[in-house]
């Protein structure tokens, strides 16, 4: 492409995503095509000859634009969030310029040595141990493989990377332990280390949703009394479902005593972490040996961007590293005799992209004081939602609100003030998320905790402000109403 051409389209681009961002409200939220819409307007076969800038962007709008749900619009309430922000996209349209492939110090030491510095922020402001060294993995999945490859070497003395499958009679079958409440990623993790999902043990939660330290000891001592070799214990702050807790101090106690890794998954809750108010979420991680947060989920930082600490730095290294002839540098230290970092041996992929670039944008346009504000106000909307679902008589919370997400059901009450059976209250709440969803003022998406569908709203958007939370209200209860399901109307 001509410098020119690109000068000219750049600014175009720029221009549109600025507007889409001032104008983000005015679509449905959740994209209203059907299955097989968006290939259906596009050619079977790809073009022989190339097409102008000009087309390409009119199909990006009208063909791709509808098929498009908008994670940043300031009425998406659904999963967790994935939010960004201006001095986010703008580095990673920086780092997408420069196409840089961050694998080695030597390949581009400016994006090595940024990442060490803004993952060193991130743990500061996060108040983790000072021996935590961090990396930016893709996602909070790839980091919580890493943990658990890394569990797997340390117990056996890094023979299973040496000896794969033939190693593992003699090692014994390794067990890792999580609660009932943990992300699927525990489980494909852990497949994918060789462990297998019938060695990841499901912990029983308490009231709360929160792993109980009680059946973790239980378990293990189960296991050691079958022969069985416990490895690891992943922990969760903030679960996938109700954002519950599980307790590090007590966990972490287990963890040592057993001499067991411990990984810390507080992939969405982590970034509350940087409140000093918050701060208790992560009593304890400093008896782990891996945390992972993802700051492309609240802290807006586009995707991806999963940031993972290690109190083993070594261990990570160790069991990732191999160096082929041709990725040999003669850099193998830096200025001043400081050992460099290759981040190529931190994670699973050689190549890496320069995202430590948008965190720096972030955190530098925004200041920790900024971020923290930002992310008060959304547990602030959290809370004063939850007040208004335990205010109504229709209404139920299903889980207590640890940060930003409420777990809750409509269950209306009959003119004697009875509840609507349990058996039909899945089916109502089932149809009452598809017609608001459909309807594309909001979005929201269910879990099931305790075998009964529940209703998730997340507040974790940029642009979310409090008149869009109280739409979501609205919504619900407008469309409850309609279906007679509430005599308060
Ligand atoms: N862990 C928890 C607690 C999550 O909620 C999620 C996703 O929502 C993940 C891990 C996986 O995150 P990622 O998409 O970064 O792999």
């Amino acid at each position: 492409m001509d410098p020119e051409v690109f000068r000219r389209y750049g600014k175009e681009v720029v221009d549109w995503v600025a507007d889409y961002l001032q104008n983000v409200d005015q679509y449905p939220v959740m994209s209203q095509v059907a299955p097989g819409d968006i290939r259906g307007r596009l050619p079977a076969s790809p073009p022989v000859k190339g097409e102008p800038m000009d087309r390409i962007l009119a199909d990006f709008r009208d063909i791709i634009l509808p098929g498009v749900t908008h994670w940043n619009h300031p009425r998406f309430f659904a999963y967790f969030p994935a939010n960004n922000s201006g001095p986010a996209i703008l580095g990673e349209l920086l780092s997408a310029g420069l196409g840089v492939n961050a694998m080695l110090w030597q390949t581009s030491p400016a994006a090595t040595e940024l990442e060490e510095l803004t993952l060193d922020w991130l743990r500061q402001m996060l108040d983790l141990p000072t021996d935590f060294r961090g990396v930016i993995q893709d996602t909070a999945s790839t980091s919580t493989l890493c943990a658990l490859l890394c569990a797997r070497e340390k117990t056996t003395g890094f023979r299973a990377n040496e000896s794969g499958f033939a190693a593992a009679d003699e090692l014994g079958t390794l067990r890792v332990y999580a609660s009932q409440e943990s992300h699927s990623s525990v489980v494909k993790g852990a497949k994918i280390a060789g462990f297998g999902a019938e060695n990841v043990v499901s912990v029983a939660v308490d009231g709360n949703f929160a792993m109980s330290p009680a059946d973790l000891e239980q378990c293990i001592a189960a296991d050691l009394l079958r022969g069985l070799r416990p490895c690891a214990i992943v922990a969760t702050v903030g679960t996938t479902s109700s954002t519950a807790i599980d307790p590090l101090v007590p966990v972490g106690r287990i963890a040592r005593k057993h001499g067991l890794w411990l990984h810390v998954d507080a992939a969405l809750a982590g970034s509350a972490a940087i409140l000093p108010e918050r701060r208790f979420l992560l009593d304890g991680v400093e008896h782990a040996d891996s945390f992972v947060f993802n700051p492309h989920k609240w802290l807006f930082t586009n995707f991806d961007c999963s940031a993972y600490f290690t109190s083993e730095a070594d261990t990570l290294v160790r069991t990732l590293s191999i160096l082929p002839e041709y990725l040999r540098t003669d850099v193998q230290v830096g200025p001043g005799g400081k050992a460099v970092t290759d981040y190529r041996d931190w994670g699973i992929q050689l190549g890496r992209r320069f995202r430590a670039l948008k965190l720096w944008f972030v955190l530098r346009f925004y200041g920790a004081e900024g971020l923290r504000e930002k992310l008060r106000e959304h547990i602030g909307l959290a809370e004063e939602f939850a007040a208004w679902i335990k205010r109504s008589k229709h209404f139920e919370l299903l889980a207590p609100v640890q940060v930003n997400t409420v777990c809750f059901r409509c269950a209306p009450r009959d003119a004697h003030g009875r509840r609507l059976p349990e058996a039909e209250l899945d089916g109502l709440n089932r149809a009452l998320l598809a017609e608001v969803n459909a309807a594309g003022r909001i979005y929201l998406t269910h879990t099931k905790l305790r075998d009964r569908y529940t209703l998730r709203l997340v507040v974790g958007q940029s642009q979310t402000q409090r008149e869009h939370v109280v739409e979501a209200w609205m919504c619900l209860r407008e469309s409850a109403a309609c279906r007679h399901l509430l005599s308060e109307g």
